[in-house]
């Protein structure tokens, strides 16, 4: 039962069962669920849930529909500004954007707007599943545009470039397309076939995808302009890892986050030997961070069958940047959260392989520059934490390869790539957008960043 302030929460795989298996977390809802949940909100006329989201969803209209079962009007009108509502649906921090505006929530819960996207996103997946059989649309005789980067900056970029009429080819360096959405964020909690439909659906309106093409090395972006693509988008991410720089991080089985997932996510390690691709999950499995990259590591390591999982953070679980229903999750299914904790330094056996992990406790001083309190160091307060694997989770950056050999394009200290409002580099013709520009962000900003570069590359090729 709900009342107006008491959301409807999806079922959910029990803790218990989902710890042993890949398949997706929370079940979705029922027609009735969803009217429910829809009827919860009170199409308020400022609407204040439309600023938190970052591409301005129509929600209020949305959800209007949804209530008076219109299924076909609210996916078009969330289509005006998302292309990847199931995937939104499902990875967006509703908490702190959508719904951190809704009036229900300072009095009880907010509507589950996330859950009602997902909800209508997925009714219509079937439906475009049916359109994939149609024959790709054939774009020859266009004007050329490239895009460098299948994730959702890449694709975002990509769908809307399609739109306004040009011959569209995405370049991606991995075998598979669809960036982070791909071989970061595990299937528990974004199934595969849903990225697969999102990147089939792109193909069959004509955009071309050429994988294995690592511009920079197979090419660069001044071949590309040779080769008479009138504009390029550089969406290729944050994919980079960052170490904390402290002694033994070369210690064998002191993995990155990245190396980690992809294992997992692209390779199929958890299918080993089906799959050629091993990992090693540990009986102890320790992974340090915070956000979203170490809680999916943390879940996928339970999945693999490690006895132990840590989560080491240095600051409190309030302070944590992943999702909050990630966080639950992740402690239902059994991870220890060691909160005020950092490591120091990595101890290995004889033979090279990490054995415990020295860490630090902390404590919270003042304010940092983002506003979260900053950890402080309690000195003496060493100890030890028994570990065979540790998967280092503390962000990532762009990896410098395609500024490295395009000479004109300027890039921060960071090493993002710099755009001016339109997402035009310093590179006549180059645009970029996504945790390219922005460093490791989100799935909507990259696709909102795409969309705008899309709608620049438009104009620009205009007045060539
Ligand atoms: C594990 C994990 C979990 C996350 N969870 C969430 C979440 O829950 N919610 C959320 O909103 N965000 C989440 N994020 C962040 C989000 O996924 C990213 O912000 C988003 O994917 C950025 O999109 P992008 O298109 O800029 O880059 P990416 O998704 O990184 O895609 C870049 C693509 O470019 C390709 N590429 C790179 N270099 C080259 C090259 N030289 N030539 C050709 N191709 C190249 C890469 O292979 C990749 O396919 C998560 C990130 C990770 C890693």
């Amino acid at each position: 039962m709900s009342d107006r302030f008491t959301a409807i929460h999806m079922k959910e795989q029990p803790a218990e069962d989902r710890r042993k298996n890949f398949s997706e977390v929370p079940c979705g809802y029922t027609e009735e669920e969803a009217i429910l949940e829809a009827n919860r909100c009170l199409q308020c006329k400022n609407a204040p849930c439309i600023e938190g989201c970052p591409v301005a969803i129509d929600i209020r209209s949305f959800i209007g529909h949804l209530q008076k079962r219109e299924f076909d009007k609210a996916i078009n009108k969330i289509y005006e500004a998302d292309i990847l509502p199931c995937v939104t649906g499902r990875v967006c921090p509703q908490e702190s954007q959508c719904q951190a505006r809704c009036v229900l929530d300072k009095k009880g819960d907010a509507v589950s707007i996330g859950s009602l996207e997902r909800y209508v996103a997925d009714r219509d997946l079937d439906r475009r599943r049916e359109a994939l059989k149609d024959a790709p649309v054939d774009v020859s005789g266009k004007t050329k545009v490239a895009v460098i980067g299948s994730g959702p900056a890449g694709i975002a970029c990509a769908a809307d470039l399609n739109r306004y009429g040009y011959d569209v080819t995405i370049f991606e360096a991995f075998h598979k397309a669809g960036g982070v959405l791909t071989y970061g964020i595990p299937e528990f909690r974004l199934p595969k076939a849903i990225v697969d439909v999102e990147i089939n659906s792109l193909v069959q309106t004509g955009v071309k995808l050429v994988p294995n093409a690592l511009t920079g090395r197979s090419f660069t972006i001044d071949e590309l302009m040779a080769e008479d693509y009138k504009a390029v988008f550089v969406g290729s991410g944050a994919g980079l890892p960052q170490f904390m720089n402290i002694p033994g991080e070369n210690l064998n089985n002191v993995y990155s986050a990245n190396e980690f997932l992809t294992r997992v996510n692209l390779m199929k390690a958890h299918r080993y030997p089906e799959y050629d691709t091993p990992v090693k999950h540990g009986k102890n499995c320790a992974v340090i961070g915070g956000g979203n990259v170490a809680l999916d590591v943390a879940r996928t390591a339970i999945r693999l069958g490690s006895e132990k999982v840590y989560l080491i953070y240095r600051r409190s679980q309030e302070e944590m940047p992943a999702r909050h229903e990630e966080i639950r999750h992740a402690l239902e299914e059994g991870m220890e959260l060691l909160a005020l904790t950092n490591p120091v330094a990595y101890h290995g056996d004889e033979s090279g392989f990490l054995e415990k992990i020295e860490c630090v406790k902390m404590e919270l001083g003042e304010p940092d520059d983002s506003g979260r309190r900053r950890p402080i160091v309690k000195e003496g307060s060493n100890f030890f934490i028994e570990a065979d694997v540790c998967v280092v989770s503390v962000g990532s950056t762009p990896n410098p390869l395609i500024a490295m050999t395009t000479p004109l394009l300027e890039t921060t200290k960071w090493g993002t790539i710099k755009v001016d409002d339109n997402g035009m580099t310093t590179m006549p013709g180059v645009f970029a957008g996504g945790d390219i520009v922005t460093g490791a962000a989100t799935v909507i900003t990259a696709m909102g960043a795409g969309r705008t570069a899309a709608a620049s590359m438009h104009e620009y090729i205009k007045k060539l």
